[in-house]
């Protein structure tokens, strides 16, 4: 599942997580910012900016 960063437009790696679930918190290797997933539709999945990082 890819998961692409708002912010940097990366593609951010998921293959840490077994699973990809709503409420997830995961953070972008790229840019350091920290989404929430807030949903999943098929391969497709949404975030939300929680932290802006540094
Ligand atoms: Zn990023």
């Amino acid at each position: 599942m890819k998961v692409n960063c708002p912010e940097c437009k990366n593609d951010i790696d998921t293959s840490a997580h077994s699973s990809l679930s709503e409420k997830q918190i995961i953070e972008c290797d790229k840019c350091g910012i920290t989404l929430e997933i807030t949903g999943i539709e098929g391969d497709r999945v949404e975030t939300e900016i929680v932290d802006e990082g540094k």
